[in-house]
């Protein structure tokens, strides 16, 4: 082994000491609530295809389409080289969807917080987040410029005490959370946000990568079912979660997405998002807003309530609708051996360790599905109660 290597090898056993090395695990299966692992079926609570649109024949028959039309790569960028006929019809799907004015597509969730954050913010401004941001968007807010500031989770009176901070200054205040939280499974108080970002004359950015699809009319959003989307200027979605494709999107004004399309690098130097997923991705659009949309959220609500009611004690928000349920353990090795436990029974879970959540907060992040039968999630509870006992 040569040094290089070696150094390496030395951080991962550090990573293992500490209980946090990850691994990856080979599938076999196509998205669904049953997974194929090595050979052995296991039942999925681990992904974010809420909706089980990610398996949807409407979906493939729309990528399958646009995939004889247009080929597999979109070529270039698109202001190298242009629009195809996917990308602008989703975009008109996602700015009607989220009665926006325009919207811009971005091939990842990720590039569009990088992207959209380096093109609003500079070294004058205040970037305040919430503690429990996203990665991406903690790492978009750093590479910006911006002088970040950070406030407790969904606590506004400490974000109230920065924008009085920042009142005085020179540059733009823009203030960044997310809608439905990703790792803890609850909402932000969307009314309050847009109410104080309005006194204090900041601008306001919400990413509702976990929340499109299923929340408000026809799954607009939280922010839409809140009735505050108007008060927002800068709507954030990725479509890889309960859209079931992939990609991240930006809707808005028009001087918005003109504003991106000249400015957020992630947009000009990436080569578009291949057409076949921004056609499946415009396909799942039309699919949430339909009557089968309505029934699939009912479904994934009347699984959320089961679960919820199975362990009351652990269902932190009770009342609040999530497909997300946080399953606090704590310690990093015990949540792996808990989440290893639970895989040689059958059931996969996430065991979400730092750097995605505070150290000492490990957790089984137990994702919901419209897909999953009442069956299987008598199966999950019944493991759950029996494999989350701690060790001694
Ligand atoms: C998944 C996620 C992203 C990143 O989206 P990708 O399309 O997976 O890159 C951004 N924000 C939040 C809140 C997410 O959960």
């Amino acid at each position: 082994m040569n040094a290089f290597d070696e150094e390496l090898r030395l951080r991962l056993d550090a990573l293992e000491t500490q209980g946090l090395r990850r691994e990856l695990r080979a599938l076999q299966s196509q998205p669904g609530p049953v997974a194929q692992i090595d050979g052995t079926p296991a039942l999925n609570f681990s992904s974010n295809d809420y909706l089980g649109l990610a398996g949807a024949p409407e979906l493939k028959a729309a990528a399958m389409a646009a995939l004889e039309r247009f080929g597999t790569g979109a070529g270039a960028a698109r202001l190298l080289y242009g629009s195809l006929p996917p990308h602008a019809e989703l975009e008109s799907a996602l700015a009607e969807f989220k009665r926006a004015e325009a919207a811009l597509a971005f091939s990842s969730g990720y590039a569009t917080a990088l992207g959209t954050l380096g093109a609003l913010l500079g070294k004058d401004d205040v970037v305040v987040l919430d503690k429990l941001a996203h990665a991406c968007i903690v790492d978009a807010a750093r590479l910006s410029g911006a002088k970040l500031r950070v406030f407790a989770h969904n606590d506004l009176g400490q974000l109230e005490e920065i924008l009085k901070w920042a009142e005085g200054r020179a540059g733009r205040v823009l203030i960044v959370t997310e809608s439905l939280f990703s790792m803890d499974g609850d909402h932000a108080p969307l009314r309050e946000l847009v109410a104080l970002k309005e006194r204090f004359g900041a601008w306001l950015m919400v990413d509702e990568a976990h929340s499109t699809g299923l929340y408000g009319a026809h799954g607009r959003g939280l922010a839409q079912e809140l009735g505050v989307a108007g008060g927002i200027e800068v709507q954030m979605g990725t479509l890889g979660k309960a859209l079931g494709t992939a990609g991240g999107y930006i809707c808005g004004s028009r001087a918005l997405v003109e504003y991106l399309l000249n400015r957020a690098r992630s947009f000009v130097f990436s080569t578009a998002p291949p057409p076949a997923i921004a056609a499946a991705a415009a396909a799942a659009v039309r699919l949430v807003q339909t009557a089968r949309g309505d029934e699939l959220r009912r479904e994934l609500w009347d699984r959320a309530q089961h679960l919820r009611a199975a362990f009351p004690e652990r269902a932190r928000g009770s009342r609040l609708r999530s497909p997300i349920f946080p399953w606090l353990i704590g310690d990093e090795s015990e949540t792996v051996r808990v989440g290893a436990q639970l895989r040689r029974n059958g059931i996969l879970v996430g065991a979400v360790r730092y750097p995605t959540v505070a150290r000492g907060a490990a957790r089984l992040r137990i994702t919901l599905s419209a897909a999953h039968t009442p069956e299987q999630l008598g199966k999950l509870c019944e493991r759950l109660a029996l494999d989350t006992i701690p060790s001694v």
